[in-house]
């Protein structure tokens, strides 16, 4: 027996976890979680856990791999096989393949890849426990474990998921609006704006994707301020140490 739900949106506009169509859910991230990492970050986003862990830049072999101009950034996605109700058999899958090249590639317009020639940089993002909104929980995690490893980079990445329910736009799907809603449409934008993933599955009309995406940069948005309110409290905000030193 399927366990979708009748309605999505209440009466009153709420959806089933209570919030409103605009709103993200709760989100915790602590970093320099891994001591042995470059690099760390634990997010917690509503019934999400993620946990980011970046190593290098370091050498990379075999050296017929290394990129002669430019740092080489592997990422890889995996799910823990007690993350989901069903457990997923461990090991890579067609869907952790995907996911991983697609998040990798969210980071290239923003690290500095120039600085260490034929060197790796490793990003792992580990799914804890997974509620829908992985894949972007753990590209917002593995940000901020690449500025905690101190890799070079033009800005920060966020990504949010906008979809339809019961006709409507609602913004970071929650589990039963992915897996019953009529579109899913994860995004990962650079602090800029600049769009650096953007998959979708379902339906949406053009003007539909286009007020879905404003929406989800209104999430990315909240989700750049919970990332640099987590860098300033680990790092300090240097305007106001630089104010005090004048
Ligand atoms: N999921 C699952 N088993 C799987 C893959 C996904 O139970 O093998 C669940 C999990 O809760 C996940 C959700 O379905 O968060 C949505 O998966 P999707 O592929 O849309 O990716 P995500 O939204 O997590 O990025």
């Amino acid at each position: 027996m399927s366990d979708k739900p009748e309605r999505f949106i209440d009466d009153e506009g709420l959806r089933l976890d209570g919030r409103r169509v605009d709103e993200i859910r709760p989100m915790k991230v602590e970093m320099g979680v891994l001591s042995r990492a470059d690099g760390s970050c634990y997010l917690e986003w509503g019934n999400n856990k993620v946990l980011a862990a970046v190593y290098g830049p370091r050498e990379l072999h075999p050296r017929r791999m290394q990129k002669p101009n430019e740092v080489l950034v592997r990422y890889k996605y995996n799910m823990a096989s007690f993350s989901v109700e069903d457990r997923i058999r461990p090991g890579p899958s067609r869907r952790s393949t995907e996911i991983s090249k697609v998040s990798g590639e969210a980071f290239e317009p923003v690290v500095m890849t120039q600085y260490y020639p034929g060197a790796v940089i490793d990003v792992f993002a580990e799914v804890l426990q997974a509620d829908a909104g992985t894949r972007t929980a753990a590209i917002n995690a593995a940000t901020l474990a690449l500025a905690d490893a101190g890799i070079p980079m033009k800005g920060l990445v966020s990504a949010c998921a906008v979809g339809k329910v019961d006709g409507q736009l609602v913004l970071d799907l929650n589990k039963p609006e992915d897996n019953y809603g009529q579109a899913d449409l994860p995004v990962a934008m650079t602090q800029d704006g600049e769009i650096t993933l953007l998959q979708m599955d379902g339906h949406l009309t053009p003007e539909e994707l286009e007020e879905g995406l404003e929406m989800v940069k209104k999430g990315c948005q909240q989700i750049l301020e919970i990332q640099r309110e987590a860098l300033v409290s680990r790092y300090g905000n240097e305007d106001e140490e630089g104010e005090e030193a004048e």
